[in-house]
């Protein structure tokens, strides 16, 4: 920690956001800029950790320093707090590294008390005015530092009104605020056995601590995982002099962008209200007037303001967002940063900023948030009407979208009401693969259990429809066909809506607006191919996601999970068939039966590749997922294998595994039955040498990926199972065609023993969904039920399955990855786990030297720019 604890707003500068959270250092560089900024200074973000640090307390020498700083602002402003003649009052404000727009709190007019207060009136001549700003700030020391709500205090403002009979706060008069702030104090010391404090100084220190303490407030913690900003940055604290913009007709306060923050357009935007303080714009209790409209009331003070929104525009080459006061026709910047804005915009402001010279196109890629590009790829609610909607509950945000339908409880009861035209959200406990078909004609998928890489989630994701999984809010009955939720019960047929964004479940239907893709967007993922090293590929399992991901960027398959193709119902029966099967000859049959469809479909992703690199996976599943549960379907599938069912029962029994994650999957079920592989080998061999046949430009080398391999003698063992029917068939053709295999590093001990099965491999795709669940010990399908209370206990800040835990699973990545280049300096190395399409986690497959990410089709356009981010960032360190 450095010595200096406290910097006037005249030390500091831009470049100090680390220390003096981006609100400090845009005051300071404003300040340094020669721009009207009311004077004060900063605590820094170090303060706000060693609070922490001793334990929810401000250091009496840090106290000090405050107060030392206090008094130079005292002297240069010429005022002094808490003084009879000329009293200073300050606004006490949070402000982050990161900007967390209305997450912290702040503190306006701290410094009056009952002497002052008639200070103001009389210096002012506006007893209004003055008492109006001293019950605002009761209001807001006893919410904000007190804990005792704002809104509590409107029931007294409440009974002022309607004793006098008016409606508006600005109907009251000075008299009234007097007696307003009287209830307040009173108020104030009934529920908190304390006076309102007096001293102006010990209103500040405890303001400070009250912001340091909002950092850790649950709307900033969540706020903070959303957007993997981590708790130890702490939040600074600036201590500002105050102007007012409620002392009359000239004066205002408003908020404004230097473009169009929905938009893109380049054109000012923004509003501002007269005769008011800054919280009256936000609360929305006046309706403000546009910008433009300044123009008209105040033209010095809009002309002022538009000379220095083209200055800091310039200066900080990024749209800003700026909070402004006028005070007595004086203008005040109280506040600038780089302006939050839809995704249609940041595309636009990229481009536009480019051809004006502005930026160069490395730093427009900077400018976009990849996350955000997700916006322009799905419908969309519209956002109007999402404000007026009935949130009803909240799950995980595991596929973005927006959805409405009405509510389903069955994949079937999805794919009839489908059929009739209808639309239809499907609401399940869970999903298994047999809902796939109705997961797909449904507008959205709603879960009561999963995490971000359930089955649904991830099955979503790859069809890119709407999902909300892990509502555990929802009481659910799905043979009743209902599920409950805050008192009301939902019966099917009824109307929700989904925010796959969010996790949000709305209970009505909320207009969507189609995604719209414009000019931009194609020109900037252009700039980001350019710059980026990575490839970004796909996890594709049909040829329409395969045709869909080309569509978005993708530069081939990292990953076809081959199970995905057996969920089909027609396809599922012969899958059932191949896994109850008791002995070889019968699982050959069954195996025979699935050929051909597995051949047509690697046939299909081929084609729709155009010769791209594909990697498929051979048969991964815990093979439960496939079993018949329902006694219809082991009925017919006893019919079919001519079985009596009570020996199809017991054969079901016998599969039964108490951990099938760890059971019998992956690699597993090729070693106890090597005609599976053999079916595999012969599909991917056949489907490739038919289309290179059709297409010779293509050349297509299948990459084959033996998942779930803990030791070189697993891969070594299938690998010669592959190459025995692969090298055959391909002898037999006549022509000439090379394949390779591969393995997933997914085991711990893969990636310890990396350099051994790289002998074998050449190359390893890591899977990271199970290499993460197998570091951590947490079931995929279960942690989501429990990692929410490791966020509240800060053990983890962020969903390790969706954000790769770098410190612990990356580890052994950038270990498996050097100890796979030791042996095979020239091995291919990827990533299919969800992770691949995380832009932290491609930052870290960047540093790592990985060659591809691979993820869901509409993730592609995140990953291309979070890759050209990684190597923007790279280059720069
Ligand atoms: C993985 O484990 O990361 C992976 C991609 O395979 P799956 O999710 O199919 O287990
Ligand atoms: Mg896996």
């Amino acid at each position: 920690m450095s010595e200096k604890y406290v910097y006037l707003f005249s030390e500091g500068n831009g470049k100090m956001r680390e220390l003096l959270g981006g609100k400090g250092a845009n005051l300071a560089e404003m300040t340094n800029l020669g721009m009207p900024v009311p004077q004060g200074f900063t605590v820094t973000t170090e303060v706000c950790t060693r609070y922490y640090e001793d334990g929810e307390k401000i250091a009496p020498e840090i106290t000090e320093e405050i107060n030392r700083n206090l008094k130079t602002l005292e002297e240069m402003t010429g005022k002094k707090m808490g003084d009879k003649e000329n009293p200073l009052l300050v606004s006490v404000r949070s402000g982050a590294r990161a900007s967390m727009p209305g997450m912290m709190d702040t503190i306006l007019n701290l410094g009056i008390n009952d002497e002052v207060v008639e200070t103001i009136a009389a210096k002012t001549e506006n007893p209004r005015f003055a008492y109006d700003s001293y019950r605002r700030f009761i209001q807001m020391f006893s919410d904000v530092v007190m804990g005792l709500p704002k809104s509590k205090f409107e029931v007294i403002i409440d009974e002022l009104k309607d004793r006098k009979g008016v409606k508006l706060d600005t109907e009251l008069d000075a008299d009234d605020m007097k007696e307003m702030t009287a209830r307040f104090k009173e108020f104030y010391k009934e529920n908190l056995n304390e006076d309102f404090p007096q001293d102006p100084k010990e209103q500040m220190i405890r303001a400070v601590e009250a912001v340091f303490r909002s950092w850790n407030n649950p709307r900033a913690i969540y706020y903070r995982k959303m957007n993997d900003i981590p708790g130890s940055w702490g939040t600074a604290v600036n201590v500002q002099m105050m102007v007012f913009g409620n002392m009359g007709n000239t004066c205002g306060t408003g908020v404004a962008f230097t473009r169009n923050p929905a938009t893109g357009e380049n054109k000012l935007f923004g509003e501002f209200l007269m005769n008011a303080q800054g919280e009256d714009v936000v609360a929305g209790i006046r309706t403000p007037q546009t910008i433009d409209e300044l123009k008209e009331v105040m033209p010095d003070a809009y002309n002022s303001f538009v000379e220095i929104c083209g200055k800091l525009e310039k200066h900080y080459r990024d749209m800003q967002d700026m909070e402004f006061t006028i005070e007595n026709g004086k203008l005040f910047m109280l506040q600038t940063r780089n302006g939050k804005r839809t995704a249609a915009a940041a595309l636009k402001i990229a481009c536009d900023m480019v051809a004006e010279g502005l930026i160069t196109k490395d730093e427009a890629l900077m400018m976009v948030e990849p996350k955000a590009l997700d916006a322009l790829l799905h419908p969309q609610f519209d956002p109007a009407e999402l404000k007026q909607a009935h949130l009803i509950a909240s799950g995980l945000p595991a596929s973005p979208g927006a959805a409405c339908g009405q509510v389903v409880f069955s994949a079937e009861d999805a794919i009839t009401e489908a059929n009739k035209g209808k639309k239809v959200v499907l609401v399940r406990l869970e999903t298994s693969p047999e809902d796939i078909e109705g997961m797909n004609v449904a507008q959205g998928i709603l879960t009561v259990r999963g995490g971000m890489t359930s089955h649904a989630a991830v099955v979503a994701r790859g069809m890119g429809r709407c999902c909300v999984s892990g509502c555990g809010e929802i009481d659910i009955h799905e043979e009743e066909k209902t599920f409950t939720v805050g008192g009301h019960t939902y019966k099917e047929g009824d109307w929700i809506s989904l925010d796959g964004s969010t996790g949000n479940v709305y209970g009505e239907a909320v207009k969507t607006v189609p995604a719209q893709i414009s000019g931009d967007f194609e020109t900037f993922m252009k700039w980001a191919d350019e710059r980026r090293v990575l490839q970004v590929r796909t996890n594709a399992d049909t040829p329409k996601d395969a045709k869909q991901a080309v569509a978005f960027g993708a530069q081939g398959i990292g990953l076809v999970r081959t199970e995905h193709m057996f969920f089909d119902s027609n396809r599922i029966k012969a899958m059932r068939e191949m896994i109850v099967s008791s002995t070889e000859e019968q699982r050959r049959a069954a195996l025979a039966k699935l050929l051909p469809m597995q051949r047509s479909d690697f046939e299909g992703i081929y084609e729709a590749m155009e010769g791209r690199p594909v990697t498929i996976r051979y048969l991964d599943p815990p093979l439960h997922e496939f079993l018949p549960t329902s006694s219809y379907d082991i009925a017919t599938l006893a019919q079919d294998m001519n079985l009596n069912i009570d020996d199809l029962k017991s054969i079901i029994t016998s599969l039964h595994e108490f951990n099938p994650m760890m059971g019998h999957r992956g690699c597993r079920l090729a070693i106890s039955y090597p005609e599976i592989a053999e079916m595999q080998t012969r599909a991917v061999i056949e489907a490739a040498i038919n289309v290179n046949r059709k297409h010779p430009d293509y050349h297509i080398t299948p990459e084959i990926m033996i998942p779930l391999v803990g030791d070189v003698n697993e891969l070594k063992y299938v690998k010669n199972i592959v190459t025995k029917v692969a090298d055959d068939i391909i002898s037999a053709s006549g022509i000439e065609m090379k394949y390779m295999v591969g393995t997933m590093i997914e085991i711990p001990r893969a990636a310890l023993l990396a350099d051994e099965i790289a002998e074998e491999a050449e190359f390893f795709s890591f899977g990271t969904n199970d290499l993460t669940q197998m570091t951590f010990g947490f079931s995929r399908d279960d942690a989501g039920g429990f990692l929410s209370h490791y966020y509240d206990k800060k053990i983890y800040e962020q969903d390790p399955f969706a954000r790769l835990d770098q410190h612990g699973v990356g580890k052994l990545v950038a270990m498996a990855a050097e100890l796979g280049r030791k042996t095979r300096p020239n091995i291919k190395l990827g990533i299919c786990g969800e992770h691949g399409g995380d832009p932290s986690s491609i930052e870290f497959c960047h540093r790592v030297g990985l060659n591809y990410v691979s993820c869901s089709p509409y993730r592609v356009p995140i990953a291309r720019l979070a890759a050209a981010q990684a190597a923007i960032k790279n280059d720069k360190n």
